[in-house]
């Protein structure tokens, strides 16, 4: 029954609670809620997993000694426990253990950030220096001097299988879905919020906002200032690719002396997308707009790609076989903004995942549940509060 305050003919559907978007975030959050017992309806732009937003492309790292900052920590060990237990309780292959080996100067980022957390948090890893490395992983040429930081707990995560499992154990726990149905504005009638969808209008009691680049078009966010990135991933055919599978090689980063990284997988068995090594590389990338940006990739994004490939790792010297688009949603200071709005307590935001956030999928998933019924959580996602970016500066937790 349409509550008071509505236009009862004029309401589709009525909720407790809407996601909006379900991309790795949504998807998660959609899942909680539905398990919880809670009246949810997860809503979809497209039909996920898709490729339009952040959460495709095969492959995301998951790492807990976590160098962008140490108080992301609690959250990667616990997201850990809960990828296994997804990737446990489903058919597709979502969650592999491969170790990580981040590679560059002593006092670089991906050294030096990923030791303190680890010292910090008392993770275990190893520092090997070039020699050691390659010794360990002979398909990996460390620069003369580098360190490599190793951490054996990190891995590999599919987000098409993880968002399909997902919103799977989201539905068969009773969640509605709403796909291929684009939020066009967001209105408050009363204690309602009405959906105005291109299928209709629905109307709920509470909202997660989670909807990735589109994020600030559809709440506005007082003192959030986002970003949106156009990324790239590519695909070589290496020659040999046994040295470059899981078990023989782990996910790998080398420092750029600047301001990215390259990165990439192992190849692992039972993913779906390309065949070949994935690769990418973590940097700010070109402002974009989401519903315009250029999908299609020219010999420059190659190029880009291909930088230091052939010499950081021999083996995958072979032809660009596939590269696909993605994007980043930067916030100003490169952390997540995961909270109640400050104006509305009844819509609780996550965005600006900065091109980081899917290996915290499940345990960000339970902390939005817990803020869209509770108004808070017990998991630490307070450094991920609104209130941080108003301070001057915003110069992060
Ligand atoms: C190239 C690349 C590499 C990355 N590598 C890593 C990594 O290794 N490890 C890691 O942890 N993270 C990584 N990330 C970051 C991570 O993938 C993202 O932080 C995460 O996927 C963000 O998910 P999201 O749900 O916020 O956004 P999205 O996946 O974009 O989901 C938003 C959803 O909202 C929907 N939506 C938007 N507007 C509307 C509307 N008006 N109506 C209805 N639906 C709407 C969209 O259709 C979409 O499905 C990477 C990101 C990229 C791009």
């Amino acid at each position: 029954m349409p509550r008071t305050g509505t236009v009862p003919w004029m309401i589709d559907q009525t909720h407790d609670v809407a996601v909006l978007g379900l991309g790795g975030i949504g998807s998660a959050a959609f899942a909680a809620l539905a398990r919880r017992g809670v009246d949810v309806v997860g809503i979809d732009r497209w039909a996920p997993p898709h490729e339009h937003g952040s959460s495709h492309g095969q492959s995301r790292i998951f790492r807990i000694a976590y160098f962008e900052h140490p108080d992301y920590v609690p959250l990667a060990r616990a997201s850990s426990r809960l990828w296994q237990e997804l990737d446990d309780r489903n058919p597709e292959r979502i969650f592999v253990r491969t170790g990580g080996a981040w590679i560059g100067a002593p006092d670089c980022e991906i050294v030096a950030g990923s030791l303190l957390a680890a010292t910090r948090h008392d993770l275990e890893h190893e520092l090997l220096d070039a020699g050691e490395t390659s010794h360990r992983w002979p398909a990996l040429r460390p620069p003369d001097g580098s360190i490599c930081f190793h951490e054996a707990d990190t891995g590999v995560i599919c987000p098409e299988n993880a968002i399909a499992a997902l919103i799977r154990e989201g539905r068969e726990a009773g969640g509605q879905l709403r796909t291929e149905t684009q939020v066009d504005r967001i209105d408050h009638e009363g204690n309602d919020i009405v959906l105005e969808t291109t299928s209709g209008r629905i109307s709920v009691n509470r909202l997660v906002v989670a909807a990735g680049a589109w994020s600030d078009r559809l709440v506005e966010l007082p003192s959030v200032r986002l970003q949106v990135t156009r990324q790239l991933l590519g695909w070589v055919r290496p020659q040999d690719p046994e040295p470059l599978r899981e078990g023989r090689l782990p996910v790998w980063g080398f420092d750029d002396e600047g301001d990215s990284f390259q990165y990439g997988f192992p190849i692992c068995a039972g993913f779906p997308g390309p065949t070949g090594l994935k690769f990418a590389r973590h940097s700010d990338g070109v402002p974009c707009d989401p519903d315009t940006v250029r999908r299609t990739i020219d010999g420059d994004d190659e190029a880009w790609l291909l930088q230091h490939l052939a010499e950081r790792i021999p083996a995958a010297e072979g032809p660009l076989t596939h590269a696909s688009t993605c994007l980043y949603t930067l916030s100003e200071d490169r952390h997540f903004v995961l909270d109640v709005h400050p104006d509305n307590p009844s819509v609780t935001i996550a965005c600006g995942f900065s091109g980081h956030g899917f290996k915290f999928c499940p345990i960000l998933g339970e902390a939005l549940a817990d803020l869209a019924l509770e108004g808070g959580t017990k998991h630490p996602i307070g450094f991920l509060s609104c209130g941080r970016l108003k301070q001057a500066g915003n110069e992060g937790p």
